[in-house]
């Protein structure tokens, strides 16, 4: 097994940013998202267990999920977000893990967002880091990036984890709510850290 940490923070608090930092310092990035969507994508792994599960009008044209119509469901059934993600979960793990095999660095961190909002991944990782700012400052990058208005920034945000219980999920922090400047020296001492670490597993 390889020393694995986990990245997560809100939407808009620099978990891209910061992931990009750690790769250039050599560290394997594992993106759980980009893996979630290529298993849902055209004749993704994952298409034959939810078609099975939901119906073969949940696919689309190219054989990828049909996302609206998912979400359409999810949202009328709560019990469907549940069978949903009982399918898609562990095949996320899977896939995430097995990636995580094949990089050569030092140490792999596993990019995912919602690490706090969505089951066990805190358990599964030797370290949870987690990218914070304020609230404020949060919605204030993702309007400017997206060109979204605030209301819909903050009905997103409120499908999310709280910052407080997010922070209390955390084994490290890299505050994020200055200048981008400050990251490159928090992410060095962290990096330094996991090191030694990981250094220490594989002895
Ligand atoms: P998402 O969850 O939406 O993918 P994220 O956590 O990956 O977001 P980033 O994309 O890294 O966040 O950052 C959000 C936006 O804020 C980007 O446009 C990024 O360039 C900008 N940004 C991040 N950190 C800072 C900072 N310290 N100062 C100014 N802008 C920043």
């Amino acid at each position: 097994a390889r020393f694995t940490v986990g990245l997560t923070g809100g939407i808009g608090s620099g978990k891209s940013v910061v992931a990009r930092l750690f790769a250039e310092r050599g560290v394997d990035i594992v993106d759980t998202d980009q893996i979630a969507r290529s298993l849902t994508g055209p004749h993704g792994a994952a298409m034959p267990a939810l078609l099975d599960a939901f119906g073969a009008g949940y696919a689309d044209a190219h054989g990828a999920l049909d996302r609206a119509k998912m979400r359409a469901l999810v949202f009328s059934e709560p019990d469907a977000k549940r069978r949903l993600e009982s399918i898609l979960h562990p095949m996320i793990r899977d896939a995430v893990f097995a990636e995580s095999l094949l990089g050569t660095g030092p140490y792999v961190i596993f990019d995912i967002p919602l690490l706090v909002e969505s089951g066990t991944w805190k358990e599964r990782v030797a370290r949870v880091l987690v990218v914070d700012c304020p609230e404020a400052v949060q919605l204030e990058r993702v309007v400017a990036r997206n060109g979204l208005p605030a209301a819909q920034v903050q009905a997103i945000m409120a499908t999310q984890a709280p910052r407080q219980a997010r922070l209390a999920a955390a084994d490290d922090v890299i505050e994020n709510g200055g200048e981008l400047a400050a990251l490159a020296p928090q992410v060095d001492r962290f990096h330094a850290n996991y090191l030694t670490m990981a250094a220490r597993l594989v002895r």
